[in-house]
């Protein structure tokens, strides 16, 4: 089976958070399974240079593949074909005037240098969208033709409209929701500049409230959609965690469902990470120890084995909710636990996480930025790890925690409640868990994890079940392929 991945960032060439995670590391496994997978992604690049090439230059066996024409008047699009390290084969879609940026490497992909969305992504996105959807209908021309479309969040959702309004036998597609907060609002005027048919701008089309959604374009005319967690897929279907489509999501249920995101253990393990200062396993945790020292005095922080340290690895957005940590630390700190953080995003938490720190320089230190590197040994190094988000549509950092043998300590939302356990129910405890999304709560948990950490023998055997829970790919993979099969089989 051949399968074509459209999505707008992937490990490890571009990232800026789970999607990337996702659209890097599963075609791996699928492959695995002798599923034939081609990843398209925007060329993000450089201007002026092609040596410099952001995307490109770290792909093997680059060549151009053709040219797609100039249909949007940006200029020539072309294909161009590589692959990774992990032998992941790229096709890079190559239009300097929308995706060159010096921004693409300072703000990501979506952001201009001032932190607002770039004026274009309508085009920048709908011009992603139009390829993959060329590439999934035309593939026998180049050899590679795709069995089906696997389109991931709002910027690859307009595939299927493009699909709808070429109205030809198109391969079917299968969309991801990784976020249904970001839905690809755009104003209704811009419409016309994406050789959509006018047919499908009306309210059981793509229209939004006079304006468009290519999130909601998926939602229509998807075969399939999946988001990344079972308990998300439910939560999205109701007011609280809609986003004003659960309506569009109850009447599409039929074909939405739910497969939790796996984690590619090769990239996350504490027995090989190099990124961390000594390597530990299930068996040998003491190790760990090695982790929390190097930790604490990369930060400064002075070494104490009395109260756990807390860490946060994450984008700093009321998603989030880490305003609440802020709410729920005095009476925490007071036991003497530390804090160590690593984010970016809302500038108003990062000033105030830089001012904790501040205030308090012997239990709590910031880094605001983003570093793939520092957030393996602050996996590695940390007690525990907060995640207590107002939503979350599955969670990686929180996978990765378990299998670093430190303790998640997480809000019972979406796949963090489809991952991890305060032993109720007779599961396996392998973390905190805290119900409502306020300060109490959260804290009432903190305090129960520190309580735990003053009884060794009791942390480590919660460390012990966390190492063991298995969130590879595997299972995920096969889940996803027979939802392939099932799809192929109905058009
Ligand atoms: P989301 O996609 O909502 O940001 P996830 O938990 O699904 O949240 O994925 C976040 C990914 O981004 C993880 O791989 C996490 O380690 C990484 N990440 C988040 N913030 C940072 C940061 N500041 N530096 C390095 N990695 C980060």
């Amino acid at each position: 089976m051949k399968v074509l991945f459209v999505a707008s960032e992937a490990y490890p060439l571009i990232k800026t958070g789970g999607l990337a995670d996702v659209a890097g590391t599963l075609p791996i496994a699928l492959k695995k399974s002798d599923i034939d997978v081609r990843l398209l992604l925007p060329n993000y690049s450089i201007p002026g240079t092609t040596t410099d090439s952001f995307i490109s230059s770290q792909l093997h066996n680059l060549n151009t593949v053709c040219t797609l024409g100039n249909p949007f008047g940006f200029g020539e699009i072309t294909l161009l074909a590589g692959n990774t390290d992990d032998g992941l084969d790229i096709w890079l879609l190559d239009c300097p005037e929308l995706y060159s940026s010096p921004n693409d490497i300072k703000s990501g992909p979506y952001l201009d240098s001032s932190g607002r969305d770039h004026d274009n992504n309508h085009q920048r996105f709908a011009v992603l969208s139009w390829a993959g959807a060329t590439l999934g209908l035309h593939g026998k021309l180049l050899g590679w033709q795709a069995d089906l479309v696997h389109a991931h969040d709002w910027q690859a959702g307009l595939i299927p409209a493009y699909f709808k309004t070429w109205q030809q036998r198109c391969p079917p597609v299968v969309f991801t929701i990784h976020n249904l907060m970001y839905s690809g609002v755009f104003k209704g005027e811009k419409y016309a500049e994406l050789g959509l048919s006018s047919e499908l701008y009306n309210v059981d089309g793509l229209e939004y409230y006079r304006d468009f959604s290519t999130l909601k374009a998926a939602l229509q005319y998807a075969d399939a959609i999946t988001t990344v967690s079972p308990t998300y897929a439910e939560e999205i279907q109701t007011t609280e965690f809609g986003c004003g489509l659960e309506g569009l999501l109850q009447k599409h249920k039929h074909k939405l469902s739910g497969i939790l995101n796996g984690v590619d253990y090769t990239i996350w393990n504490p027995e090989s990470d190099r990124a961390i200062a000594k390597n530990y396993s299930a068996r040998n945790t003491g190790a760990k120890n090695d982790n929390r020292s190097a930790l604490l005095k990369h930060n400064n922080l002075p070494l104490q084995n009395d109260a756990p340290v807390f860490g946060i690895v994450s984008r700093l957005t009321s998603q989030k909710g880490l305003d609440l940590v802020i709410d729920a630390l005095p009476s925490i700190l007071e036991r003497g636990a530390q804090l160590v953080v690593l984010g970016s995003g809302d500038k108003a938490l990062e000033a105030q996480y830089l001012e904790l720190a501040q205030r308090h320089p012997q239990q709590i230190a910031v880094t605001i930025g983003y570093d793939e590197n520092y957030s393996h040994l602050l996996q590695a190094g940390c007690d525990s790890l907060l995640i207590p988000s107002r939503f979350e549509p599955c969670g990686l950092t929180q996978l990765y925690a378990l299998k670093y043998g430190t303790l998640p300590l997480v809000r019972h939302t979406g796949g963090l409640a489809d991952s991890v356990s305060e032993g109720m129910d007779g599961k396996l405890q392998t973390g905190f868990v805290f119900g409502n999304a306020n300060a109490e709560e959260l804290a009432a948990a903190m305090h129960r994890a520190a309580d735990v950490y003053s009884d060794k023998k009791q942390w480590q055997q919660l460390q012990s079940n966390a190492m063991k829970m298995d969130f590879s790919w595997d299972n995920a993979a096969e889940d996803y392929i027979a939802l392939y099969h099932e799809v192929i089989a109905k058009r």
